[in-house]
């Protein structure tokens, strides 16, 4: 793994969801359609029952399904903040590059990071606390084995050998996941 995405405490920004590129530019090229097209007048149209009624009758389906169907649509102008905030959330730095994320370091105060800073170290993996480091707790939250796996795998073999994760990176993902592939 190129050595911007690994992180002082092992975490690695290519699988951070705030970094995912292709997630955030769909929002934004989203965003961007509504804007120009002015889809959420269009969709905010096709809520109001006389228009649905139409198109129904066009479509020849249930009236009374369709509307249904289209009622959905009187929340486009939530669907446009909730883009926005999105958009809004982005991060576009690695912790290497800006010396901090979003969850700690350049917004908030990350004890792993002034901690390996203070050492004078690439990380935690040199150090020889990591696997009981309370100041790694809140990545072990959210993280779970990611956190200590990497760490072992950076200190027995170097940034290089760190693969992403994608979608089995968060605790929780590995959770739910599995939890829907269940039948
Ligand atoms: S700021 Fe802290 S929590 Fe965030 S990636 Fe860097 S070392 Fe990890
Ligand atoms: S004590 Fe070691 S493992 Fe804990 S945060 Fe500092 S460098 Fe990382």
């Amino acid at each position: 793994m190129e050595d911007k995405y690994v992180c002082p405490c092992g975490l690695t920004c290519c699988d951070c969801l705030f970094y995912n590129k292709e997630f955030f530019a769909a929002a934004g090229a989203m965003k961007r359609l509504i804007d120009e097209y002015r889809f959420d007048v269009f969709f905010a149209m096709l809520s109001k029952s006389e228009v649905s009624a139409h198109i129904a009758s066009h479509l020849k389906r249930e009236r009374i399904q369709f509307e249904e169907m289209c009622r959905v649509f009187e929340r486009m102008p939530d669907f446009v903040k909730v883009l926005e905030g999105i958009i809004a959330i982005q991060c576009e730095h690695t912790c290497k590059e800006k010396n901090g994320c979003s969850i700690g370091g350049s917004t908030h105060r990350c004890e792993a990071l002034e901690c390996v800073n203070s050492k004078g170290i690439e990380g935690c993996w040199q150090c020889a606390e990591y696997r009981l480091c309370d100041k790694l707790a809140f990545q072990r939250r959210s993280y779970g084995k990611t956190v200590t796996e990497n760490l072992a795998r950076l200190e027995k073999e170097g940034p290089d050998s760190l693969r992403p994760r994608g979608n089995q990176y968060y605790e929780w993902q590995r959770k739910t996941i599995k939890a829907n592939e269940t039948p």
